[in-house]
């Protein structure tokens, strides 16, 4: 098979290009360009080429790979990239990030000598995004619009499933906001959280999340649908000392036991005044309420929070889960933080888990709970009885 893709190499040994071009072209994808200096790898992308793929080696002399993505960045280079190096892998992870941190479409980094398998499955990716890199569009809302969205009832709760690895048994679901915006359709929460931290709107976003979650759950009980629910809540949630107690009163009014409810606590800064959060987590265990610390790798002191605070369940971020079963130092990360979950009494959640691949790591590792694409994308309340209906069908820890 051959594709048409236009791919572009940059390394500065001349060996390496021919290697590469080989693999490559092996692969299929003969329409490839190579040079050993950046300065013209940038000229070509500079004058209008439509390349579809740059892959560049991060150690060169003239321009490193570094600068030559800032430079691609800025004459907007819109096509994909892939980082090559000889150096440490954790190197070529740290420039994977700088290249996103340029919204830059990264399809991977490779190390040499570059395993044929690996250069496969990076590529894989290519396929979906030639040319039709989305780049999603960023509104920011004023505090005063989003107040008055939320009191107007326009916040809508979309459900993510977490099932059990060894089983493939649905656990329960996770609660995600949207913002349903009259004239801008749907609205995610990384549009809109921010500014109801900052001023002040997140108890009322939270109680508006809790109620929205909590009728639909009373409802799937009574269907028959038994599972547990998960909230996001904020640090500044936890904040006001009466926060367990009306989480408690919101519950009872609404029919759901205690323990059917968990809340995700991420933690986005330093605490303001830990000893309050502390008497205000310690007291939603004591109710029974379940606890999960959010996006664990990513807080400032989440090693400090397991110490100190009654969790009992730990998320693994989604960036250490998915590719863990390729890349050594995720996979390092990932089966710590499981280690030391385990040694807690802790119950583990892995996000992010997008592919088989990422799946059967996590039958291996041992952890508890999956959530991610490859199970399920968040959706409408009303879509979770027929998807349960197919997960059975498909569930991976069905014998059939
Ligand atoms: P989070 O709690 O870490 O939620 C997971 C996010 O990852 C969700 O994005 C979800 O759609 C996305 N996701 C799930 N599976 C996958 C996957 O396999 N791959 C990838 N790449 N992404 C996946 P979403 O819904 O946009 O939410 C973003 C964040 O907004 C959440 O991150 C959470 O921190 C915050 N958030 C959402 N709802 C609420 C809420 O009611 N209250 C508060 N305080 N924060 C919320
Ligand atoms: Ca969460
Ligand atoms: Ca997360």
């Amino acid at each position: 098979m051959t594709t048409t893709v236009k791919i572009l190499l940059v390394d500065d040994e001349p060996f390496a290009l021919k290697l590469l071009a080989r693999q490559l072209a092996g692969l299929g994808y003969t329409n490839v360009v190579a040079t050993e200096v950046a300065a013209d790898a940038l000229a070509l992308v500079a004058s209008g080429n439509p390349i579809d793929l740059v892959m560049c080696d991060l150690q060169m002399p003239e321009m490193d790979g570094i600068e030559l993505m800032r430079h691609l960045a800025s004459v907007g280079y819109t096509g994909a990239i892939v980082l090559v190096s000889g150096e440490d892998v954790r190197i070529l992870h740290t420039a994977q990030m700088v290249a996103q941190s340029h919204h830059m479409n990264v399809l991977g980094a490779l190390s040499k000598p570059i395993p044929p398998a690996e250069l496969s499955r990076i590529l894989e990716g290519l396929a979906g995004c030639v040319k039709t890199v989305p780049k999603r569009v960023s509104k920011s809302y004023s505090a005063v619009e989003l107040e008055h969205g939320i009191l107007a009832g326009q916040l809508v709760n979309h459900y993510q499933p977490k099932v059990d690895v060894a089983s493939g048994l649905v656990q329960g679901v996770e609660s995600l906001v949207r913002w349903g915006h009259p004239s801008d359709g749907l609205v995610y929460p990384d549009q809109f959280i921010a500014t109801a931290e900052e001023h002040g709107l997140i108890n009322i976003l939270t109680d508006a999340v809790m109620t929205n979650t909590l009728r639909q759950t009373r409802l799937w009980l009574d269907a028959g649908i038994d599972i547990h629910v998960a909230i996001n809540v904020s640090m500044d949630n936890l904040a006001a000392v009466e926060f367990p107690d009306r989480v408690a009163a919101e519950a009872k009014k609404e029919g759901v036991p205690l323990n059917r409810l968990e809340l995700e606590v991420t933690e986005s800064r330093l605490m303001r005044d830990p000893r309050a959060a502390l008497d205000i987590l310690t007291r939603l265990r004591l109710k029974r309420i379940g606890l999960s610390v959010d996006d664990f790798g990513t807080g400032y002191s989440s090693l400090a929070q397991l110490r100190d605070i009654p969790f009992d369940e730990l998320k693994v971020d989604r960036g250490f889960v998915h590719g863990a079963c390729y890349n050594p130092q995720l996979r390092g990360i990932f089966e710590a933080s499981l280690g030391m979950a385990k040694h807690l009494g802790m119950r583990t959640v892995a996000e992010g888990v997008e592919d088989e691949a990422d799946w059967e790591f996590l039958r291996l590792t041992g952890c508890d709970l999956a959530q991610g694409y490859f199970i399920s994308k968040p959706m409408p309340a009303e879509r979770l009885s027929a998807w349960l209906t197919a997960w059975e069908i498909r569930r991976p820890g069905l014998v059939r």
